[in-house]
């Protein structure tokens, strides 16, 4: 989302030709298309202002929000969802997503989420991010000056004298950049156990390996957002439960079948999103039995209309929500620090820039509230493309380190790179290693140690076991990868080394706030 919103806005409004590589084989394989709720809007004039948006995100930030950054969101996002969603100019150079409108008078429905003042919400049943995700990348993949690269992995960022000219490919080609290099590459919750997380080659903590190996400064990575309710099915990735079934009343029970969401917090199963975690993780701590999600009390059809891909996901399971209580596990789900920016999407590299769930703007402080991410990559996206295209980016350091290293490679005959903006599309089809089972078993150990020693509920000692555990995994990731880049020991590296940065950010932080919650030694 955010990456594909800076390649549009760059090419569409300041004409400047710019390529997106993305590690699956489609652009939609990322977080952005598995989003359920929405994105927010703006909620009725009456109801609603850019100021309540402000104050509920700092709220749900723990206090610890960065003020300019939610001052950015919440005066110019509404503008940039006209803008890049819903465009029905003739030209429509950006996406018009079909959100869900009233029947009768066509306007956009809002809905209200958890810890929002006022519904200002735009969804599409339970699958916003699919349509957003597919509308936004069908404009980036017509539109002349973008050229997208699938399967295609990024492992290092090129840099010369300090500044950061392209980036390096899993197979050996170099990209450069003559303006910059937007790191778009999403978050790390991929790395937990527990995950809210698509799989695949999606966040596993590229983004921060990549920054951290190149030095580039991070920030915040101890708030790790954990979801609540996620769907706990033995051997089977997790599955995200929407909060809206919790809008919509659904209940928390124990293995007694007692609600006990009014035992942790007056407002039960909607107060805010860490709160509810910890609760749930204590119950199934507790009673050691599994916790579940009820919102039989609803109409059967209801349910259909209003939660049809949670729904199927279910029945395929031989679970019904209308019929069922829902095994529950809360789960890793956002992460609210990143490589850290200032509001143009700079970095502390000249060159390099970040956006979306990759970057540490401040915008979260301790947490997230809910529907803000995707209008994060929107407004962050956008801001980095406007810049670079307002001619505030290095170009001419860069354009003539760039120049060195094109005269060097081809003196030395090694013509293994590709300038942005060559018209020759080079293949960019990775060679996939064999994932060999040390890589699969260490993948997994780390995201057990993550789970167990940095999860919903951290303590000193916990946290220093699992860094001297990861330090174990990272070692031998960096041998395996040396020794046989793939897709899988790429990853590895890659998760090992954001592991390592989360676990140390919350070992250094004492303060148990948001969603870093540090608890004494038991
Ligand atoms: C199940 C679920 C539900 C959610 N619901 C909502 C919601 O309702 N509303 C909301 O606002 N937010 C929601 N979120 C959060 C939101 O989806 C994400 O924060 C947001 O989409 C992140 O967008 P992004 O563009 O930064 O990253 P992504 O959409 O994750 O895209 C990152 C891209 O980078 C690629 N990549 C990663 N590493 C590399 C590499 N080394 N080389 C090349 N490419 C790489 C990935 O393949 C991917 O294409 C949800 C998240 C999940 C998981």
């Amino acid at each position: 989302m955010a990456g594909v919103t800076a390649a549009l806005v760059a090419a569409e409004i300041h004409q400047i030709p710019t390529t997106i590589v993305y590690a699956g084989s489609k652009p939609t394989d990322c977080n952005s298309f598995w989003a359920q709720g929405g994105i927010i809007y703006k909620g009725l004039e009456n109801v609603d202002s850019p100021a309540l948006l402000a104050k509920d995100i700092h709220q749900a930030g723990a206090g610890l929000c960065y003020d300019p950054a939610v001052q950015k969101i919440a005066t110019e996002g509404s503008d940039r969802v006209k803008q890049l969603l819903l465009d029905d100019s003739l030209k429509g150079a950006f996406a018009h997503v079909p959100f869900h409108r009233n029947d009768e008078t066509g306007d956009l429905c809002l809905c209200l989420e958890a810890s929002h003042s006022a519904p200002r919400i735009l969804y599409k049943a339970d699958h916003t991010g699919r349509v957003i995700t597919e509308q936004i990348t069908m404009a980036a993949a017509r539109h002349p000056l973008i050229t997208m690269k699938e399967d295609t992995i990024v492992t290092e960022l090129v840099m010369q004298q300090g500044i950061c000219i392209g980036v390096k490919i899993l197979g050996g080609e170099t990209q450069y950049a003559s303006l910059g290099v937007v790191l778009a590459s999403g978050g790390l919750a991929g790395i937990y156990q527990h995950s809210t997380n698509p799989p695949g080659f999606n966040a596993l903590g590229s983004s921060v390996a990549l920054a951290t190996r190149s030095g580039a400064e991070t920030k915040d990575l101890e708030y790790v957002q954990f979801h609540p309710t996620s769907l706990l099915v033995p051997n089977e990735a997790r599955f995200l439960l929407t909060e809206a079934l919790r809008g919509e009343g659904a209940k928390l029970r124990n293995v007694d079948g007692e609600e006990f969401a009014k035992n942790f917090h007056p407002l039960g199963e909607l107060a805010p999103r860490d709160v509810v975690a910890r609760g749930v993780f204590d119950e199934a701590q507790r009673t050691r039995e599994v916790v579940r999600l009820d919102i039989t009390h609803r109409e059967p059809e209801w349910l259909d209309q209003r939660f049809p891909t949670i729904q199927e996901h279910v029945r395929k399971r031989g679970l019904d929500l209308a019929k069922d209580w829902l095994p529950i596990t809360p789960a890793a789900h956002y992460t609210c620090g990143g490589v850290a920016t200032d509001l143009n999407g700079c970095t502390s590299i000249p060159g390099l820039y970040a956006a979306g769930e990759a970057a540490r703007t401040g915008l979260h402080g301790g947490n997230r509230l809910a529907s803000t991410s995707l209008l994060e990559g929107l407004v962050f996206g956008a801001a980095v493309a406007d810049f670079i295209g307002n001619g505030r980016a290095i170009k001419k350091e860069t354009a003539s380190l760039i120049r060195n290293c094109e005269n060097n490679l081809s003196v030395a005959s090694q013509n293994v790179y590709s300038k942005i903006n060559s018209s020759s599309a080079q293949n960019s089809k990775i060679q996939l290693g064999r994932p060999s089972d040390e890589v699969g078993r260490l993948l997994q150990d780390l995201k057990q140690t993550m789970w167990d020693g940095v999860g919903v509920v951290r303590t000193h000692s916990s946290l220093s076991a699992a860094i001297q555990a990861l330090q174990v995994v990272r070692e031998r990731a960096e041998i395996l990868y040396r020794d046989e880049p793939s897709r899988e020991t790429v990853g590895l590296r890659d998760a090992s080394i954001a592991g390592m940065a989360v676990a140390s950010a919350a070992l250094s932080n004492p303060v148990a706030q948001g969603a870093h919650h540090i608890v004494a030694n038991d």
